[in-house]
């Protein structure tokens, strides 16, 4: 134990957790309470004291960007800068095991991830298959139930014997057409990378045991979170008296919509029988009055353990509640307070700004960019949920598996090729009958039955797709995608001058520097492509893979097991949180604890805020404080009143005016124009692809050649000019 020093580094109980002997455990403990830091410890003294293969040590939680963190602590702890061991989603791990030995439960090869909205694509044609209309089954609806039964690990037929109700058994029916045409699309989907693997493991005697073999140890955070699936997973790969240690807190589930159940961790012993239970109760993150204000909060929730939590940093200073008179006006406290805490010597990435709804982060985000207050919007931008980067999504997919129908269907006609609404459907009437999919019909037809036109630019099309084949047998995969861009003529789509084109053709140069992480220059593109579509489709779910700097803006989900020294949490309103959509005594014990989550990621210092309107899709609407707010101790908390409270109707649409006003825009000139060449000490060289504002306060969006498209403050940013 000497070579990591784990007792100068754990109390007593963290240090039993740590060095458990073989068997399973499950540490259940508060916030703060050093659970993660149990997981990332015990890697570390599995490997180097126990001399444990590191490869045969698998670590899994939620998000990328949780499992990174694990990653690279333990990387620090064992002085290492590639741990063998893998820390990764359960998603990620669950892919893994779907590439290596998925054909053994008839997966094709390069099977493609479907994301969710090309699930609701599917959706959307099941129903339609099935003679259904959206509006009596909504697809989101049918998704989520379908979804559902997906994490309950039901097949169509399990479910459909179960159909009582009229709803039940068209859901079954579209269940059953969703399930058969992700199959014809060789694609699966999320609840897929889950409940293919357990699939694997049970029906496969042989695989089975090569899995279990090479797995000794399997970690598991945030295990509050886990579904049936999940849990099932983690016992067909460890069985229910094998190594597993599994930490988490009843009182921050927040994935219950996502079929998460809290039961998976108040009823561990009864998954895994001989499992020793421990407590941790010192906190090592809050100052004891962020712990009491969060602890008085989620007393009011039933259904958990109880516990409480102490730490030995102090009192600390005590909350502060700005009631605002609406959004804009609690955007501009929440930034100012922010700028006046770095002036007084915080860093910009020590704040963490929360909120329910990625709606409201958008009067935050306009204020920040306002001040010229550095941020990062985590897990928010969606990148690859934009209309040209699916696109291209769609033509990968397709030209590395034709039978991907989706996405097919997505770039028949995109861009325009004289393939219009009229043909595709005498297309799609035409596989129909002869049983084919789009790209078999495409290459076995002589459409013969279809007007010389169409017939014409569909032989285009097919060419086309072939000749692009062809070229990703050959090039390694950037220089492929130059060629599809080229050949499909894809840029003339955003040719124009206008703003929204511009960010288009950022984007998708945005998309080509992402993608030269990928293989090698040597390598054909196909050998790339999988890799790819693979990080592709886990980063589009929850997070993002963008480094953070400057300001930390995010909801409250992803800000599950982060923690940071200054902490706001918006919009404490009825129906902001506790959310609208929240009404059984269920869903408000859910909200409950994910505005718990959110104040226990506070170090020292907790802001909340509430407005007394909203806008809410444009229009004004009158808001009450949030419920929650009376379960924190009142001796707690200072509130603030906003002096705009006060003032008349005049000067609110003034101020309102004002604020959004821009600083006109002079023009670009020096050395920080449009098209420039800059180094940055950290992000390397990169091209100013536009310049707003002018002098210090200039913000420039410029383009890295490692780190694709970043918008930067001149003042912060250290750009030097090499051009
Ligand atoms: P959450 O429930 O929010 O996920 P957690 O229980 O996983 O929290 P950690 O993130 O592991 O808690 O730990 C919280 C903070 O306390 C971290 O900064 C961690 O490094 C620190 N910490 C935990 N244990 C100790 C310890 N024994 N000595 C010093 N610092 C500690
Ligand atoms: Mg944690």
């Amino acid at each position: 134990m000497s070579a990591l020093d784990l007792e100068g580094r754990l109390n007593e109980a963290q240090l039993a957790a740590v060095t458990h002997g073989e068997g399973p455990q499950l540490v259940l403990a508060g916030a703060g309470s050093g659970k993660t830091r149990v997981i990332t410890h015990r890697i570390g003294w599995l490997i180097e004291e126990m001399g444990v293969d590191p490869r045969a040590i698998t670590a899994m939680t939620f998000t990328n960007k949780a499992a990174r963190e694990m990653e690279s602590r333990v990387e620090t702890l064992l002085r290492t800068d590639r741990l063998e061991s893998s820390v990764g989603t359960f998603h990620r791990f669950g892919l893994k095991l779907l590439r290596r030995f998925g054909e053994r439960i008839e997966l094709k090869r390069g099977f493609t991830v479907f994301d969710d909205t090309d699930q609701i694509a599917l959706v959307k044609r099941s129903l339609k298959d099935e003679g259904l209309d959206e509006g009596s089954f909504p697809p989101r609806t049918m998704l989520s139930r379908i979804s559902d039964a997906k994490s309950r690990l039901l097949t169509p037929a399990a479910h459909a014997a179960g159909a009582e109700t009229f709803f039940e058994k068209r859901l079954a029916q579209v269940f059953r057409r969703y399930e058969h045409l992700l199959q014809r699309s060789s694609a699966v989907d999320f609840d897929d990378l889950i409940g293919l693997p357990v699939r694997l493991l049970v029906e496969d005697a042989e695989i089975g045991r090569r899995i279990r073999g090479g797995l000794r140890h399997l970690l598991v955070d945030e295990f509050q979170d886990t579904n049936h699936a999940q849990l099932r997973l983690v016992r067909e790969l460890i069985g229910p008296g094998g190594n597993i240690t599994a930490v988490g807190d009843e009182d921050q589930g927040i994935y219950r919509w996502r079929g998460a159940d809290l039961a998976n961790v108040l009823e561990f012993e009864k998954s895994f029988p001989d499992a020793v239970v421990r407590k941790l109760e010192q906190n090592y993150r809050s100052t004891q009055t962020i712990l009491d204000a969060s602890g008085g909060l989620i007393a009011h929730n039933e259904g958990r353990r109880g516990k409480r939590l102490w730490t030995d940093r102090g009192a600390g200073d005590p909350l502060e509640l700005f009631r605002a008179r609406d959004e804009i006006d609690e955007a501009r406290w929440v930034v100012r307070t922010a700028r006046q805490l770095e002036a007084e010597g915080a860093r910009w990435s020590e704040i963490g700004v929360l909120v329910r709804t990625n709606a409201q982060t958008r009067a935050l985000e306009e204020e920040l960019l306002r001040t010229e207050t550095p941020y990062t919007l985590v897990g928010g931008t969606r990148f690859y949920q934009r209309a040209e980067i699916r696109d291209l999504v769609a033509y990968l997919r397709a030209i590395g598996d034709p039978r991907d129908q989706i996405s097919m269907e997505r770039i028949l006609n995109q861009p325009p090729r004289g393939i219009g609404r009229k043909t595709q459907r005498l297309v799609a009437t035409e596989c129909e009958r002869q049983g084919l999919t789009l790209w078999d019909f495409l290459v076995v037809d002589q459409f013969e039955s279809l007007p010389e036109r169409s017939a014409k630019a569909l032989r285009r099309f097919r060419d086309l797709l072939q000749a692009l084949q062809g070229d990703l047998d050959q090039l390694p995969l950037v220089a492929f995608l130059d060629q599809l861009l080229e050949r499909t003529g894809y840029l003339g789509l955003f040719a124009g001058d206008d703003e929204d084109s511009r960010g288009r053709r950022e984007n998708v140069g945005e998309f080509l520097s992402a993608a030269q992480g990928f293989g090698g220059e040597s390598e054909s593109g196909r050998v790339s492509l999988t890799e790819l579509l693979d990080h592709i489709a886990l980063v589009s779910d929850l997070d993002g893979w963008k480094v953070e700097r400057g300001v930390s803006l995010m909801t409250l989900h992803s800000a599950k097991g982060l923690e940071f020294p200054l902490v706001f949490v918006g919009g404490l309103e009825e129906g902001v949180i506790p959310h609208y959509n929240a009404k059984e005594p269920a869903d408000i014990e859910e909200e409950r604890r994910l505005l718990y989550v959110g104040m226990t990621r506070a170090e020292r210092r907790l802001f909340l805020s509430s407005c007394l309107r909203r806008r809410v899709a444009g229009r004004f609407q009158d808001q009450r404080p949030s419920p929650f707010l009376d379960e924190i101790p009142s001796s707690l908390v200072i509130v603030h009143d906003s002096p705009s409270l006060f003032e008349g109707e005049r000067t609110r649409g003034a101020a309102t005016f004002f604020g959004r006003q821009q600083a006109p825009s002079e023009p670009e000139s020096g050395k920080l124009a449009k098209g420039s060449r800059v180094r940055h000490p950290k992000l390397g060289d990169g091209v100013v692809l536009s310049v707003e504002g002018y002098g210090d306060g200039a913000k420039l969006t410029v383009f890295f050649a490692s780190a694709g498209k970043r918008k930067l403050v001149a003042k912060f940013a250290n750009l030097e000019s090499i051009s």
